[in-house]
C-alpha cells in the first residue's frame, strides 16, 4: 500500500491527549486571556507537564524528538483549544528549530536542555527574532549588525513583532555580518540571552487577535556576544532562519485548520439551534452550501499540511508545499471563520458568543511566518527553478 491517509497508533494517542488539554485547559481560559491580554503562564506550566511543549527538541537534550507530522495533530488541536495561546507555546518551536538544525553540541545542551528540564516556577521561553521595523517580507533589508571584536561579536540594532519577547530566555537573532553577502552568506543567526546588558525589551503590542502571545520589538545596544553562541557556522544566519520554516510553516497552517475546525462546529451547532421561517437554519441551502464548503476547504487543508510534513519527515525538500499549505490554510481560516460569524448573524459579531474571536484570531495566519503574498512567490520560484 502506498499512500495511507490514516495516523499510527502513537499519533492518535498524541492527539487525543492534545485534545483533552485543548478542551479542559485551554477553552476554559481562552476568552478570559483574550479579554486580559494575559500571558497564560499556568497553562503553560501544566502543557509542559504534560509534554506538549518544546516537544521537536531531540532525546539528546532531554526532547521527545517528535517528527513534523507528529506535530501536525498536536498543533491543530491545541489551536482548536485557543490560538492565542497555542501561538505562545509554539513559538519556542519556531526559536528552538534553528537552533536543533544548525548548533552546535554545546550549544544545544546549554540552551535546549535547560528547556525540557522543567523544574522551574515557569517553563522557559525563547524566541524567534528576525523581523526589523524596516524588514519582514524583505529579510535582506536586515539592519541589526553583528561585528568581531577580539573574541567576542558585538550586535546592534533592533527586531520587531517578536513572539514571546516579553517572556524569553534567550532570542535566536539574525544578524548582517557582511552586507556586501546578505543572503549569499553576509548573514549570521546568533543565541542572545535576554540577561545581556544592552538588551532591552519593548512595550507589549495589543493585537487584533491572540492577544496574549506576548509581541514586542527588541533592542541591541552594543551586546556582547561570545562566539560559541553563533549558530551554525558565521554566514549561515539566513540559510537556518528559512529552514527552519520548512518544518514550522506545516504545523502553523494546521493551526490555522485547528481554528477554521473550530469555527466550522460552532457553526454547525448554531445552525441546527436557531429557526428562521419556522425551521433550523440548518435547513436553507445556502447556510449548508456555507458549512460544505467549509468542511472541504479544513480537509483539503489538512491534507496539505499533512504532506507538506510527511515530505519532512522523508527527508524530502518541502520548501514549496510548506508554502502551498500555509497560503491555503491561511486563506481557508480568513473565510471559514468569516462564514462562520455569517451564520450566526448578528450574533456572529458580539463578543458573548465565540466566532468573532476566532474571525480575529484568524487575521495572523496571513501575516506571521511570512504573508500570504510571500508564500506564493515563493512556491513560484520553487514551480520555475525545480526540475
Ligand atoms: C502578531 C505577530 C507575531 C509575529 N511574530 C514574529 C516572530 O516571532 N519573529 C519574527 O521574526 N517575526 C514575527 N512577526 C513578523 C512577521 O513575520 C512580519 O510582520 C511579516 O513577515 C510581514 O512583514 P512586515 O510586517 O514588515 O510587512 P511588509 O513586509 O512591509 O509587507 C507589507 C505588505 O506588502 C506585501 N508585500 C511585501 N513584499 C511584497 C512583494 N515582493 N510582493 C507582493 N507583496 C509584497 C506583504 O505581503 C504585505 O501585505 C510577527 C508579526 C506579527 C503581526
Amino acid at each position: 500500500m502506498s499512500i495511507d491517509f490514516g495516523l499510527s497508533d502513537e499519533q492518535l494517542a498524541l492527539r487525543d491527549m492534545a485534545h483533552d488539554f485543548a478542551k479542559n485547559e485551554m477553552r476554559p481560559v481562552a476568552a478570559h486571556h483574550d479579554e486580559t491580554g494575559e500571558y497564560p503562564w499556568a497553562v503553560l506550566v501544566k502543557a509542559q507537564e504534560v509534554g506538549l511543549l518544546n516537544t521537536h527538541v531531540g532525546p539528546e537534550n532531554g526532547g521527545l524528538g517528535l517528527g513534523a507530522m507528529d506535530g501536525m495533530v498536536i498543533a491543530e488541536e491545541l489551536a482548536w483549544g485557543c490560538s492565542g495561546i497555542g501561538t505562545a507555546m509554539e513559538a519556542n518551536g519556531l526559536a528552538q528549530q534553528p537552533v536543533i538544525l544548525g548548533g552546535s553540541e554545546a550549544l544545544k545542551a546549554k540552551y535546549l536542555s535547560p528547556m525540557t528540564a522543567g523544574g522551574g516556577a515557569r517553563p522557559s521561553m525563547c524566541a524567534y527574532a528576525v523581523t526589523e521595523p524596516g524588514a519582514g517580507s524583505d529579510v535582506q533589508g536586515l539592519k541589526t549588525t553583528a561585528v568581531k571584536k577580539g573574541d567576542k561579536w558585538v550586535i546592534n540594532g533592533s527586531k520587531m513583532w517578536i513572539t514571546n519577547a516579553g517572556v524569553a530566555d534567550w532570542f535566536f537573532v539574525v544578524a548582517v555580518t557582511d552586507a556586501a553577502k546578505l543572503a549569499r552568506g553576509g548573514m549570521t543567526a546568533f543565541i542572545v540571552e535576554r540577561a545581556q546588558a544592552g538588551v532591552t525589551v519593548g512595550k507589549k503590542e495589543y493585537n487584533m487577535g491572540q492577544r496574549c502571545s506576548d509581541t514586542r520589538g527588541i533592542t541591541f545596544e552594543d551586546v556582547e556576544v561570545s562566539e560559541d553562541n553563533v549558530v551554525g557556522q558565521v554566514g549561515d544566519g539566513w540559510k537556518l532562519a528559512m529552514a527552519a520554516f520548512d518544518y514550522t510553516r506545516p504545523s502553523v497552517s494546521c493551526a490555522a485548520v485547528g481554528v477554521a475546525r473550530a469555527a466550522m462546529e460552532h457553526a454547525i451547532q448554531y445552525a441546527t439551534e436557531r429557526k428562521t421561517f419556522g425551521q433550523p437554519i440548518a435547513n436553507h441551502q445556502a447556510i449548508q452550501f456555507m458549512l460544505a464548503d467549509m468542511a472541504t476547504e479544513i480537509d483539503a487543508g489538512r491534507l496539505l499540511c499533512w504532506k507538506a510534513a510527511w515530505m519532512k519527515d522523508a527527508g524530502l525538500r518541502n520548501t514549496k508545499e510548506a508554502a502551498m499549505a500555509k497560503a491555503f490554510c491561511a486563506d481557508v481560516v480568513m473565510r471559514t471563520t468569516t462564514n462562520a460569524v455569517q451564520v450566526f448573524g448578528g450574533y456572529g459579531y458580539s463578543e458573548e458568543y465565540p466566532v468573532e474571536k476566532l474571525m480575529r484570531d484568524a487575521k495572523i495566519f496571513q501575516i506571521y511566518e511570512g504573508t500570504s503574498q510571500i508564500q506564493r512567490i515563493i512556491i513560484a520560484r520553487e514551480m520555475f527553478s525545480r526540475k
